[in-house]
């Protein structure tokens, strides 16, 4: 990551809203905003299937749930964050490969320090536990508060966005879906 280049990209960013770059409590914010970037977007050309080398053979075939992983993310159409909760459901494969829980929060995690929008993310982390576990089915359903909506606009203080994303026998199989779903609603 180029940070002189956000150093600058954000001194330049100061003198366009008018404000003075040079004023006491100004002065580090382009090196602040430039460390805080670099830790915000680590996620930027790295590959989630990658954290899922660790997986072990179990031999479990049921339905495996992982719910309320807290994410922090910034929208990619305001750089603003949005926050909320990842819920994760799997139904492992024939060799019932399955994946310790810290490894799925860390894809979570590599996800969301992107420039992010909320459908894809789900869709991203879908993709990347299908194709790196290789189960019968996958689901993962967001609900985040967005602060471009919060702040700005229609300012709805607290609404939920919810989005998933389903592969595999969750697409095909309504009975399969209603139980992840079922098992993510109740609270
Ligand atoms: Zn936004």
């Amino acid at each position: 990551m180029n940070k002189e280049k956000i150093k600058q990209s954000f001194g330049n960013i100061l003198q366009a809203i008018n404000e003075d770059p040079t004023r006491d409590g100004l002065q580090d914010t382009p090196k602040r905003i430039a460390d805080l970037y670099q830790e915000l977007f680590a996620g930027v050309g790295k590959d989630p299937k990658e954290l899922l080398d660790g997986s072990f053979e179990l031999g479990h075939r049921e339905l495996i749930i992982l719910k309320n992983i807290q994410f922090f993310s910034m929208c990619e159409h305001h750089f603003l964050p949005f926050f909320g909760m990842v819920h994760i459901g799997y139904i492992p494969g024939k060799d019932g490969r399955v994946v310790g829980i810290s490894k799925l929060a860390e894809v979570v995690n590599l996800i969301a320090h992107r420039p992010q929008i909320q459908e894809r993310m789900a869709t991203e982390i879908a993709d990347a536990l299908y194709e790196g576990l290789k189960p019968d089915s996958v689901g993962v359903v967001i609900e985040a508060e967005h602060m471009c909506m919060s702040m700005r606009g229609i300012k709805k203080l607290g609404a939920k966005v919810i989005t998933s994303a389903l592969r595999g026998r969750f697409r095909t199989d309504i009975a399969s879906r209603q139980e992840f779903m079922s098992l993510i609603e109740k609270h």
